[in-house]
């Protein structure tokens, strides 16, 4: 493994690597590394012969400053992760992986990026009208990685799953020849998604926050029997009535406070009303819960 701080570094490390025909694979991060970011990694050590693994805190797509101040940076536990990776794997077909690590300056020289994105009505719904500029920012700056390190396949969570969406718009609109690659979401032995965030969670919040996708997997289970707008329901209800349901797992007013459940088609993301209005991809239901001072997010497929 190489780590790469310079854009120019990047591009002539790419250029060499294109001249030998090799295929590269883009997993764009923003460090804090966990198994999450790491499947990705090695599904791209696998399928590409050359893996480009960006660690960059990109502040224009936090909408709020203190969420960008907490952020964590962890910079050398990460590249130390992503050795024990490349050590344990057995078959990996890359034989080069680079660590791009860029500072804010090194990726917008010309200071903050004018460039604004639009995607119609997929970013109309859930995340984007609740964190304005996010996906433009998030556009922005894979774009530009994209431009960096020219992928033939680019790598993200299906935890995020709006931005894969938002992704696959962007890749229309550039018509860049790169295949977007879904991975699917990375779980703790209790279930819960794993986040960075997660490590902001008091040891009593960590010990509730498992019934998010608890209540989501039941909710899937009720989807054989229920209409949408019940499972939907339940699933604001289960969440916003735990602390009183649970009064001795919530200590403090510890509570969650869901912001939005929406049951989406997977590919538009517009809400659906009846199980069959699903298109192609099916329906998946995506969630964004408080809990703790903490935003956490998670998906389920129906
Ligand atoms: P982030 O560093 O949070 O921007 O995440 C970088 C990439 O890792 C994104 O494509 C995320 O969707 C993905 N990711 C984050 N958490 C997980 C997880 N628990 N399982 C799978 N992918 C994840």
């Amino acid at each position: 493994m190489e780590q790469i701080t310079k854009a120019a570094d990047l591009e002539l490390a790419v250029k060499e690597a294109k001249s030998q025909n090799l295929e590269i694979g883009l997993v764009p991060t923003m460090g804090a590394l966990h198994e999450g970011h790491l499947s990705l990694i090695e599904r791209a050590l696998k399928e590409n012969d050359f893996v480009v693994v960006s660690l960059f805190v990109n502040p224009i797509q936090f909408n709020n400053k203190e969420d960008l101040e907490k952020y964590p940076r962890t910079i050398d536990a990460d590249l130390n992760l992503i050795s024990s990776l490349i050590e344990r794997m057995e078959g990996r077909r890359a034989k080069e992986l680079l660590a791009f690590t860029p500072t804010v300056d090194e990726m917008y020289p010309q200071g903050e990026p004018k460039e604004v994105y639009h995607f119609g009505p997929v970013e109309e719904v859930m995340e984007g009208p609740r964190r304005p500029g996010h996906f433009s920012g998030v556009a922005v700056v894979v774009r530009r990685l994209f431009d960096l390190a020219q992928p033939r396949r680019a790598y993200f969570g299906e935890k995020d799953y709006q931005q894969i969406a938002i992704i696959r718009a962007l890749l229309e609109q550039i018509k860049y020849p790169i295949e977007l690659v879904p991975c699917p979401i990375v779980r703790a032995d209790d279930g819960l998604a794993l986040s960075s965030r997660n490590m902001r969670l008091s040891p009593e919040a960590r010990a509730i926050a498992s019934t998010i996708n608890a209540t989501l997997e039941q909710a899937a289970e009720m989807a054989e029997y229920e209409d949408v707008d019940d499972v939907k329901e339940w699933v604001l209800d289960t969440l916003s009535t735990f602390h009183e349901v649970n009064p001795t797992l919530c200590p403090n007013d510890l509570k969650f406070e869901p912001e939005y459940f929406e049951i989406v088609d997977a590919r538009t993301l517009q809400p659906i009303e009846n199980w069959d209005n699903a298109g192609d991809l099916g329906a998946v239901g995506c969630i964004a819960v408080w809990l703790d001072g903490v935003r956490l997010i998670d998906i389920v497929k129906f």
